[in-house]
């Protein structure tokens, strides 16, 4: 737990101390290896862009499938599994005949899955 007033006296020593690092040339961040000028050394540089939403990318989401129903074209139901679709069928007593089953992939799934 932050107590909230201290916060102020927290932020101008860490400003104070990012000063003092920027003017010795050493890492603001870890405080040891030499920065040359920038404000962090290459290794926290590094963690720091490997950390980053950038490298990481999108998180992957699965797939969806939509059940229509062929003759009346009404929505029966969405499933994010292709057994739970088997399942509604068999439940309402329909064949893959009387529907269509519409499956998509959430954007960029291809391109992060062709990664991992
Ligand atoms: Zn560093």
């Amino acid at each position: 737990m932050t107590d909230a007033k201290k916060q102020p006296v927290r932020n101008a020593a860490a400003r104070r101390r990012y000063a003092e690092r920027t003017a010795k040339r050493i890492c603001t961040h870890c405080g040891k290896a030499p920065s040359f000028g920038a404000s962090r050394c290459q290794a926290c540089a590094r963690r720091a862009y490997e950390r980053s939403e950038h490298v990481r990318g999108l998180p992957v989401y699965g797939s969806e499938f939509t059940v229509v129903h062929a003759a009346t074209a009404e929505t029966l139901a969405v499933f994010e599994q292709w057994e739970d679709v088997v399942l509604c069928l068999s439940f309402a007593g329909l064949s893959f005949d009387e529907v269509e089953v519409l499956q998509e992939h959430a954007p960029m799934r291809a391109v992060l899955t062709g990664f991992s």
